[in-house]
């Protein structure tokens, strides 16, 4: 098991950590870590394990391992392996991983914005999407933009607080992406609040502390996906 870091708190761009194994293809599995693991529409994150004697290990990519409680760090190819019990220092991609937080963020927003179901979605660096399920309605691309861009320059607050799997079960509008499933089997599931109540899901992503950290959003092409789907793109702007 390792602790995620970046659960508690998404801004730690680094931590002290040790190797608990290497696995048969290479990942590296640390005692706890700063590397957030692909999940819930978010790429894993990227940048590099230091060792002791100054050496790097780069890492291109970061998965769950298959018992969903081991983070596996996957090193870029050619780097040499350390063993079990080796201390360390991880370094995320801070840059990368800030805009992803800024675009997991204004997703949330979107699907406010835009208040239909949500049918899949895509974190992307510096870009992302959303598919409603909204048949026919047309999306008015003024009032949207600046729709959104009123609620990140809000300056709302984004916290997180924990309810159990049968508080979930009872409230089920608390679900909005239906493809998503909200991890369970810890009994727990977390939330992600923004303001009061301008939002309130289950998300176990990285998110930024305040919607105004966003900043100017632009929106991308929206496009037709099915008979039922439209594909709603933003960008950051900076
Ligand atoms: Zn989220």
């Amino acid at each position: 098991m390792t602790t995620p870091l970046f659960r508690d708190d998404a801004y730690l761009r680094t931590c002290e950590a040790e190797v608990t194994g290497v696995n048969e293809r290479g990942g590296i599995v640390l005692d706890r870590t700063v590397f957030y693991a692909t999940g819930g529409g978010q790429p894993g994150d990227i940048g590099s394990l230091e060792l002791s004697d100054g050496r790097q290990i780069d890492i291109a990519a970061t998965v769950f391992g298959e018992d969903k409680a081991s983070i596996v760090h996957v090193p870029a190819e050619g780097q040499a392996l350390p063993e079990a019990g080796t201390r360390l220092t991880a370094h995320i991609d801070w840059a990368r991983r800030y805009r992803l937080m800024r675009v997991h963020t204004a997703l949330h927003l979107l699907s406010v914005a835009l208040p239909f179901p949500v049918t899949g979605g895509q974190i992307g660096d510096a870009e992302g999407r959303l598919d409603f399920d909204m048949g026919e309605e047309k999306v008015d691309r003024e009032r949207l933009i600046e729709k959104l861009n009123a609620l990140a320059a809000g300056d709302h607050e984004v916290t997180t607080e924990w309810i159990t799997d049968e508080e979930l079960d009872a409230n089920p509008g608390l679900v909005k992406t239906m493809t998503v499933k909200p991890p369970r089997g810890s009994g727990r599931v977390r939330l992600v609040r923004i303001g009061g109540d301008v939002d309130l899901q289950p998300c176990g992503g990285t998110h930024v502390c305040r919607t105004s950290e966003i900043g100017e959003l632009a929106l991308g092409k929206i496009e037709k996906k099915g008979k039922q789907n439209r594909r709603v793109r933003i960008r950051l702007t900076d």
